[in-house]
């Protein structure tokens, strides 16, 4: 059998099975509990979902959390393809497909990111809504499972070295903060009069100061070029507009 029979054999409607290649699905995963077959006597393509939330309850929803997993959070649509309550209520609810969903208000624990805030899986939602055979939603869930797999390599790669950039720069912020302050060291110990005339302070890479202070200053701003660099880094740079490139393909 191919994917597209257990599809259609979990979501044909009550009494409507018979119209579908009838081959049982190769497992049941959690989420095909009986009770969430949606009962409607409607053909596939004959009518909306009759049970959308009211317009006048989206406000009452959590904003749509776009790109970002969320843990704990109830679903609607299909395993592959979930989508939250706001996008469901303000927009999937009232297309074909919602009454193929085997997701509904389905709480699950762990992060999951919202498919549908992306007006290209919309479009597909859409499209495969048009004619909602078993191979058109197949055709969207499998892509909607390639561009999860795509997500999976490439998004939390890119916040990765972006958090590291930006604590690089947070890093060079506060180098150049205690260069500065051991600057104002220097000087005031110089206008005081209180260096040691016989001594000075540094080495052949910092240069060579009155005070130990003005040495301890020009180190931090040593370290501070060193932190500026690796928040520029060209290659890390490279890397996460490469990975952009990839998510932003699908996305
Ligand atoms: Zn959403």
């Amino acid at each position: 059998m191919d994917g597209n029979d257990q599809y259609a054999w979990v979501f044909a409607p009550q009494g409507q099975q018979t119209a579908y290649p009838s081959a049982p699905p190769l497992s049941q995963p959690s989420w095909q509990s009986t009770s969430q077959t949606p009962q409607q006597p409607s053909s596939p393509n004959s009518a909306y979902n009759s049970q959308p939330t009211p317009a006048s309850n989206w406000a009452q929803l959590p904003p749509c959390p776009g790109s970002t997993l969320v843990q704990s959070w109830s679903w609607y649509g299909f395993e592959n393809l979930v989508i939250c309550p706001s996008c469901w209520a303000s927009f999937a609810s009232s297309t074909p497909l919602a009454r193929l969903a085997p997701l509904q208000n389905l709480p699950i624990a762990e992060p999951r990111m919202c498919c549908l805030y992306s007006p290209r899986m919309r479009a597909l939602w859409i499209e495969a809504g048009t004619n909602p055979s078993p191979a058109a939603v197949q055709q969207l869930l499998d892509f909607s499972l390639m561009r999860l797999d795509v997500y999976s390599a490439t998004v939390p790669t890119v916040n990765y070295l972006r958090h590291q950039l930006m604590l690089q720069r947070s890093q060079a912020m506060h180098l150049s903060q205690m260069s500065t302050m051991y600057q104002g060291m220097d000087s005031m110990k110089i206008i005081a009069g209180t260096t040691d005339q016989y001594h000075e302070y540094g080495n052949n890479q910092l240069g060579w100061f009155r005070t130990e202070h003005g040495a301890t200053s020009a180190q931090f701003e040593m370290e501070r070029r060193v932190a500026v660099a690796r928040a520029d880094d060209p290659g890390t740079l490279a890397v996460i507009a490469e990975l952009e490139a990839r998510w932003m393909a699908v996305e």
